[in-house]
């Protein structure tokens, strides 16, 4: 049992632009805490990723937004798919392994068993990994990982148009075998999950699952991209000019 604190409201909600919005969930660990962004189109929402589950995200996006969106996973880590089983549409990479179980837990030693990683240091995740719960009794230690069969298998490629927004599918294999972002060419603006994102030195490739030379190539690919805005799976958004210096200091 833990005496942590009850947050309320669970999720951190902010508004990029008329259409794009971030979810995030500051009382996770820096580890699990990841961006969900929301994006509005005129056809149908999408939500790119979906928190670690200890909340619904569904019912938050569903009560903000009027409609449920199609849960896109940039790849099946926990802080990415926690809730992405409460979505009637959730899609994600063929190669991605959302259908594998026992992946979850909030204990940080545990996690990093999981992830097939050596303890960094001071670096490491909180053994708790919250640092306050989502509900009164709350059950940190029953925490599991829902798997999901996807309901569309994405590839390289792909477009998927909301109306007047497309955002290509771009597969970019390293941190996981799955792993992809999405181009919204005509808006230039780059999601990026955890293929890039600031600091350079947590970008994770040594995981089970992790290729440092397809990571590698998946970099060189990033750079070439036309894009003015970047909005990474963990931390702050940066410009398309980031981007490149980022690429170029993991290259190196
Ligand atoms: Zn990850």
């Amino acid at each position: 049992m833990t005496d942590l604190p009850v947050a309320s409201p669970w999720f951190r909600v902010t508004p990029i632009d008329g259409t794009i919005t971030r979810i995030e969930e500051p009382c996770a660990d820096p580890w699990v805490s990841a961006n969900s962004w929301h994006v509005r189109g005129s056809e149908f929402d999408v939500v790119f990723d979906t928190g670690l589950g200890v909340q619904s995200l569904r019912d938050e996006l569903v009560s903000r937004f009027g409609r449920e969106p199609v849960a896109i996973l940039s790849h099946a880590h926990l802080d990415h798919m926690g809730s992405a089983h409460e979505f009637a549409e959730c899609w994600a990479h063929e190669r991605e392994p959302t259908e594998e179980t026992g992946r979850g837990t909030l204990s940080g030693s545990r996690l990093l068993q999981i992830l097939g990683t050596e303890a960094i240091g001071e670096d490491g995740p909180a053994e708790v990994m919250l640092t306050a719960l989502p509900h009164e009794g709350y059950d940190i230690d029953g925490y599991e990982l829902r798997p999901v069969r996807p309901t569309r298998r994405l590839r390289d490629g792909d477009r998927i148009d909301l109306g007047e927004r497309t955002l290509t599918v771009l597969h970019l294999p390293g941190h996981t075998p799955g792993s992809i972002g999405l181009h919204d060419e005509g808006s230039r603006i780059l999601f990026t999950g955890d293929v890039v994102y600031e600091p350079i030195e947590d970008l994770l490739d040594d995981l089970g699952g992790s290729d440092v030379g397809q990571y590698r190539a998946s970099m060189r690919r990033l750079a070439g991209l036309d894009v003015d805005i970047v909005h990474p799976g963990h931390g702050e958004s940066f410009s398309g000019e980031r981007l490149r210096e980022l690429v170029a200091e993991y290259l190196r």
